[in-house]
């Protein structure tokens, strides 16, 4: 399967990661909106949060605590931060395996574009 982030979990194209267990992955954007902005994906390739169900959404639970010690450790907790998961054409989800967007170290605008 061509899937750009199968391939970073695979460790066949680099990335700079920040956060690795057996189910989770955590790397840096490579085109940053905002002075933090890491992605964090499950490494089981799902398609967006269409595809999550009970037989695998616990990792849902592992991302929010990826987040939350990521935001701690990258001192946007207590500022506050964003999380975004696009999904699908309007959402404008341009790599089609889940990943959680974690952005701050600015303010956030809203609505979003
Ligand atoms: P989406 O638009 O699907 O919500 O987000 C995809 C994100 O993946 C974009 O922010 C884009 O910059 C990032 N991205 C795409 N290809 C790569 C890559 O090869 N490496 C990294 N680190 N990020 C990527
Ligand atoms: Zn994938």
């Amino acid at each position: 399967m061509d899937c750009v982030f199968c391939r970073i979990v695979n460790k066949e194209i680099p990335a700079a990661v920040v956060y690795e267990d057996e189910e989770v992955m955590a790397f840096k954007d490579i085109n940053p909106q905002a002075p933090v902005h890491i992605l964090i994906i499950p490494k089981q390739h799902l398609t967006s949060i269409m595809d999550l169900d009970d037989s695998n959404s616990d990792v849902v639970k592992k991302i929010i605590k990826v987040a939350q010690n990521l935001a701690r450790e990258n001192n946007i907790d207590k500022k506050g931060f964003r999380v975004v998961v696009n999904t699908g054409n309007d959402g404008g989800q341009t790599v089609h395996h889940l990943h959680f967007h974690l952005l701050g170290g600015r303010f956030m605008t809203w609505p979003p574009g």
